[in-house]
């Protein structure tokens, strides 16, 4: 099995939608095996996004990240990674497949609602950003 770091970012928690995301990826097969609640700094925004530095969205990102709060979650099961970016959709909304989460949900091709991993290299930095040995069981 593989695990991922997924984002619900703050257009999404501000809007409540944090169940109706995690119900979505709980019909698809991921299993939710960590959760919390975070509001970051635009500092550790900055950090978590830095290979967007030298793009021209890069502050607004930061900005956006720092806004509200965000859920960050761990999603574990077969293919996680691929998975969940299958049930985000595409960056995108007006490029997202009917049913995604950012074809249903997401505002704009900045506040799109939900981040995932996008291989396990990632997956695995990201992973231990946010949460301790500890806090994965
Ligand atoms: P994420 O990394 O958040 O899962 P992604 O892999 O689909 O999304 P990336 O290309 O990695 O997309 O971009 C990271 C994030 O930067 C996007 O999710 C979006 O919030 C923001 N972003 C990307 N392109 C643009 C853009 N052209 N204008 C504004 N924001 C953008
Ligand atoms: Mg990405």
């Amino acid at each position: 099995v593989e695990r991922t770091l997924s984002i619900i970012k703050p257009d999404a928690t501000k809007r409540n939608l944090t169940g109706k995301i995690n119900a979505k990826f709980e019909d698809a097969g991921l299993r939710i095996v960590a959760q919390k609640r975070i509001h970051l700094t635009k500092a550790q925004a900055g950090v978590f996004y830095a290979v967007h530095a030298e793009r021209p969205f890069y502050d607004e990102l930061c900005e956006f990240m720092a806004s509200e709060p965000v859920v960050v979650q761990v999603l574990q099961g077969e293919s996680a990674i691929a998975k969940n970016r299958e049930v985000m959709g595409a960056t995108n909304p007006a490029d997202a497949a009917p049913g995604t989460v950012r074809a249903e949900f997401a505002e704009s091709v900045g506040e799109n609602s939900v981040h995932g991993s996008d291989a396990p290299e990632t997956a695995a930095v990201e992973i231990a950003y946010f949460f301790s040995g500890l806090e994965l069981v």
